[in-house]
């Protein structure tokens, strides 16, 4: 089987950052599977479908094919909506089969960042981390992110958005925000990004098979 790098962890955990970063030097497939939930938020809301309808976004995410890239699905509000809708099973399971897909698709194995990588996409993976951060520190990182993309936004309410997240994401019935049992746990609060993704290379490395 294709080796899978999991990367698990809230917002401002830094596992984007640290997933592309991996996967480039690894050589490896990076596949950011927040941005499916993302897009699947945006075009329910182009096409006016309430977020609480449950059935018409299962048909939405069984249906989708391309995944949006543009910065269109990185404002705050697809945030709240990309964790709204991916709280229905309906949604959850229609989208299983295309994030397995576009790992096997790849020759060389796969970095894949989320939420539930680890404990229901791929449990069997070679390889499982859940990165950490303070909430001062992740709502900092969001902060900087957002900035650095035009996004008017002030710390308060950074961070009571992704508290907000949190709750929801920990909370949902299927597939709740958590580390797998064997997932490696890593805090990234007082630790640059390139740091982790030395750690993790390292553990990768020593544990063999890539
Ligand atoms: O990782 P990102 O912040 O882009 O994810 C946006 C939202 O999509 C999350 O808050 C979460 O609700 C949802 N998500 C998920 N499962 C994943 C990836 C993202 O539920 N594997």
């Amino acid at each position: 089987m294709t080796d899978i790098i999991a990367i698990d962890g809230p917002a401002g955990s830094g596992k984007s950052s640290v997933a592309r970063m991996l996967a480039n030097k690894l050589g490896l497939l990076h596949v950011d599977t927040g941005a499916i939930y993302r897009t699947v938020a945006l075009r329910a809301i182009e096409l006016e479908l309430s977020l609480d309808d449950a059935n018409a976004l299962g048909n939405l995410a069984r249906n989708l094919e391309i995944i949006e890239k543009s910065a269109l699905i990185r404002t705050e509000a697809i945030s709240q909506a990309a964790s709204k809708v991916s709280q229905y099973p309906e949604v959850r399971s229609n989208l299983l089969d295309l994030q397995r897909r576009f790992a096997k698709d790849s020759k060389t194995g796969a970095v894949l960042e989320g939420r539930d990588i680890g404990t229901v996409v791929f449990p069997s993976a070679t390889h499982k981390f859940f990165l950490t951060a303070s909430n001062e520190k992740r709502a900092e990182r969001r902060l900087l992110e957002l900035e650095a993309r035009g996004e008017s936004a002030d710390y308060e309410t950074v961070l009571k958005e992704i508290l907000e997240r949190d709750e929801r994401d920990q909370n949902r019935c299927v597939a709740p925000l958590k580390p797998a049992l064997d997932a490696v746990v890593i805090d990234t609060t007082q630790v640059t990004l390139a740091q982790v993704v030395e750690r993790i290379s390292l553990a990768v490395h020593h544990r063999g098979s890539l």
